[in-house]
């Protein structure tokens, strides 16, 4: 039988054995690590909504209406106030009858990808798609295929092969993100929607990285293209540009009734504490207000400093990838930043990306000051050059 330390050299030996960071203050765009003060370009707090005054104080007198944990599953306890104001609220945010809120995005992807198919279905995904979209896919029972990043030919050959054969009741899921979670790329949203509905397929796109980025009211990308009406279930989490924590899924209500009877992550767990709910409802409210659209500003001058800064073009996302290419050499750089620069900024590896196409993530959030962009920029530039 071989034990875990063999496992763990062999890792090591490859570059790509990981280790837990301590932190020692809140996820601030300073943050402080074994006594230094570092610059925090690894944090999907997109807006610092993570410790806003306002949303700390929602949490806070939730807990004290509503108490602490929220005593069992939503099917066995039912669903207290902020639970179901949460739902209504994302609902009429994302234009759908209805919405379900989990404790996270992973046990969204998990549990809804899961109800929704079953053997003899179709799940067709990007091959960039979150590992939380795969697991879900690959513990449906669903066929699996996968198309080429953001390749509609690709893809539109698939839907071809599909229906061609597939039995009347079978159900054909296309899954993509919105925003790409290690690249920052957008999805070509508006053309998978009519292949979609030439085909008669079903579409999931899973917003996680889009919402609060993106769109007059920060909704996302779909807001963005004004296509989200093309989208049968519109999923994403709460805990990055929300700053709080939870997953949802919006859609129309039968959609939603189902996946409250079938999907196990949502009805084998504990209901997320009501604090949890409410101080999500209170980000996604502060998100879609004017005080929202001036972080989204803020950030996207950031975004703006950092490509006069580098000479590249702007990224389409908070998510900037720097390459580097093998594992060590990302991780080295990853090291320099920190010890030269006061930088954290985070090399991600295999099995997050494909085998030899290490990088660095960098996002950029509205809490980053000009200078903070331009140490990092000029610290980039410095080691990469
Ligand atoms: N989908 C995507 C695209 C993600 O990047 C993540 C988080 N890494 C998730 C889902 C999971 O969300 P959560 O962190 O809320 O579990």
């Amino acid at each position: 039988m071989r034990s875990p330390e063999d496992e763990l050299a062999e890792l090591e030996a490859a570059s790509l054995r990981r280790h837990l960071r301590a932190v020692d203050s809140p996820q601030l765009a300073h943050t402080q690590v074994a006594g230094q003060s570092l610059s925090n370009f690894a944090s999907n707090d997109y807006l610092g909504l993570a410790n806003h005054p306002h949303i700390k104080q929602a949490f806070i007198e939730a807990t004290e209406l509503w108490g602490t944990g929220s005593g069992a599953s939503r099917l066995i306890c039912g669903s207290l106030p902020p639970h179901r104001k949460l739902e209504l609220y994302i609902a009429t945010s994302k234009g759908t009858e209805a919405a379900l809120v989990f404790a996270n995005g992973y046990a969204t992807s998990l549990g809804a990808l899961s109800a929704l198919l079953r053997k003899g279905d179709t799940v067709i995904l990007d091959k960039l798609s979150h590992a939380s979209l795969i697991d879900g896919a690959r513990l449906s029972g669903a066929t699996l295929r996968v198309f080429p990043h953001n390749d509609l030919n690709k893809l539109s050959k698939i839907l071809e092969q599909t229906f061609s054969k597939k039995s009347t009741d079978a159900r054909v899921l296309i899954v993509t993100e919105s925003i790409f979670s290690m690249d920052g790329d957008h999805a070509p949203l508006a053309d998978i929607i009519a292949l979609k509905q030439k085909f008669g397929a079903l579409l999931l796109v899973d917003e996680a990285h889009g919402l609060g980025i993106l769109g007059p009211t920060g909704m996302g990308l779909a807001e963005q293209l004004d296509c989200a009406k093309g989208i049968d279930l519109q999923m994403g989490t709460l805990g990055k540009a929300a700053g709080v924590a939870g997953g949802y899924i919006a859609a129309t209500k039968p959609l939603i009734d189902l996946l409250t009877n079938k999907a196990r992550s949502f009805i084998y767990s504990t209901a997320p504490p009501p604090s949890q709910s409410h101080a999500a409802l209170v980000a996604l409210q502060l998100i879609r207000s004017p005080e929202g659209s001036k972080l989204r500003q803020k950030l996207w001058n950031n975004l703006q400093t950092f490509a006069d800064a580098t000479q590249t073009p702007l990224p389409a996302s908070a998510i900037i990838p720097w390459h580097v290419g093998p594992s060590a050499q990302a991780l080295e750089l990853s090291q320099t930043l920190q010890n030269t620069s006061a930088l954290l900024v985070p090399a991600v590896r295999y099995p997050t990306v494909p085998r030899n196409t290490a990088r660095l993530r960098i996002t950029l959030t509205a809490a980053h000051s000009t200078q903070d962009i331009q140490t990092l920029a000029a610290a980039l530039l410095h080691h990469t050059a």
